[in-house]
């Protein structure tokens, strides 16, 4: 047995991220990396990943379940893709041309994820769904695009729009900068409320290009969609003439080899995938129904590019993941780890006297304090801020690193044991037990 972390000296990351400061906007690169969502403490600089660990600056160690935001379904630095990428590094790491490991990734994407049967690679998740979106209103001759509170689908503009307060149909935007004339053609209305849905499409359907949703949602903590909530979506969104999107960029291999669609019986017209995809390189990936990707140029006219897009080292990076997952099957082994951990952080925090629930698909979970029930985002919303926050603290200096915002999921990886496992239950227990005192 390792002795259990003892995180104490954080000068170094402190000294970082003054520098960071200094030259970063806000001294991170994604807003989401900042702890400001959990008490402004500085961000932990992190030096490396070692299969389930990070190990920060000051050479303290923590168990990792913020999985890069969900990439690292194989942890950090997986022998396998590691040496794949040395070698595409090796054989040069662009070529601005077509090349196998790109048609081979494609190859394999269209193999293993149903009703995949063109697909474009992209360099991020953003542009994937961006991209998709932009072919949903080629294909269809429409503007309009439905979505649902607090999913979040990258952050080009017309994904940065959330609803309106009231029965308003036009959205508002997240973000400054976004301008109306995007805000106009955006909807957001909740998720898991399909009587809400076709109410809407019954009204502006024949104007609606797509209705875009991630299958199971990953961004206000991980929420199930109801029984019959995505085939009855699939329907509406038919018979009102559009096309229905998947966001798969968290879900695609999460859960198992493919879709989370697939897993679920419903198969959409358009996917956006990334993160798992290129194995902790930059990827993206879109594509669907073969009639459609025909609009895509240079064969159509919708337009869509990237200098690094399809790039080798992302592409033998992905690649590998996929191998890896695809002949070690590591799936039912997360499954069942992850369980196992949301199972016993329920029955602490029923033991400690708090109120909480546990929402998890597959390897991924999301804990909320202070509700019992989250179908969507105005549930999530209700989580309470200040406990997450207070046991964020608490189990970062027990040594194990949880996204820094209550609307994240854990990541249990590949290679996530037993060992870590009854650790992170021993230090949650000593968490809780320090919340409750006070
Ligand atoms: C992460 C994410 C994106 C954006 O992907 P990037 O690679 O960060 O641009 C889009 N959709 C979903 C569902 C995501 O989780």
């Amino acid at each position: 047995m390792r002795e259990r972390s003892s995180v104490v000296e954080r000068d170094g990351s402190y000294t970082w991220f003054e520098r960071a400061k200094s030259v970063i906007a806000g001294g991170v690169n994604s807003p989401a990396r900042s702890f400001r969502a959990v008490g402004g403490d500085p961000p932990v600089v992190m030096d490396r990943g070692e299969g389930a660990w990070l190990i920060d600056v000051d050479g303290n160690r923590y168990i990792d379940y913020l999985a890069a935001f969900g990439p690292l379904i194989l942890g950090h630095s997986h022998p396998q893709v590691v040496e794949a990428v040395r070698q595409a590094m090796a054989e040069g790491p662009l070529l601005g041309t077509p090349h196998p490991s790109e048609i081979r990734l494609a190859e394999e994407l269209v193999r293993a994820v149903q009703g995949l049967e063109q697909v474009r690679l992209t360099t991020t998740g953003t542009e994937a769904v961006m991209s998709a979106v932009r072919l949903a209103r080629a294909f269809t001759g429409r503007t309009k695009v439905i979505k649902f509170e607090g999913a979040y689908h990258g952050h080009s503009d017309a994904m940065l729009v959330k609803a309106g307060s009231g029965a308003s149909t036009i959205g508002t935007a997240d973000s400054l900068g976004v301008p109306q004339g995007v805000t106009q053609d955006v909807v957001s209305l909740p998720y898991n409320d399909i009587e809400r849905l076709e109410e809407v499409l019954s009204r502006i359907g024949d104007q609606v290009a797509c209705v875009l949703t991630e299958p199971i949602v990953g961004n206000m903590g991980i929420v199930n969609p109801a029984p019959g909530y995505l085939q009855k979506m699939a329907d509406l969104t038919h018979k009102a003439g559009a096309l229905l999107i998947f966001d798969e960029v968290i879900t695609a291999f999460r859960f198992h080899y493919g879709s989370a669609g697939a897993l679920l019986g419903v198969i959409p017209d358009l996917y956006a995938m990334g993160k798992i995809i290129g194995g902790g390189l930059p990827a993206g990936a879109y594509g669907g129904r073969r009639d459609i990707m025909d609009y895509v140029a240079p064969l159509g006219g919708m337009f869509q590019a990237g200098t690094l897009a399809g790039n080798p080292l992302s592409s033998v990076a992905g690649l590998a993941t996929l191998q890896v997952l695809r002949e070690e099957n590591p799936y039912p082994r997360m499954d069942r780890l992850a369980n196992d951990l949301a199972t016993a952080l329920l029955h602490l925090a029923a033991r400690h006297g708090l109120v909480a629930s546990v929402n998890r698909a597959g390897s991924g979970f999301t804990l909320f304090f202070g509700t019992e029930t989250v179908q969507n985002y105005t549930q999530a919303q209700q989580a309470d801020a200040g406990q997450f926050a207070a046991f964020h603290r608490l189990m970062l200096n027990e040594g194990v690193y949880l996204a820094p915002s209550r609307y994240e999921a854990w990541f249990v990886s590949a290679q996530h044991g037993p060992d870590e496992i009854e650790r992170t239950v021993q230090a949650a227990d000593r968490a809780m037990a320090h919340i409750m005192q006070g």
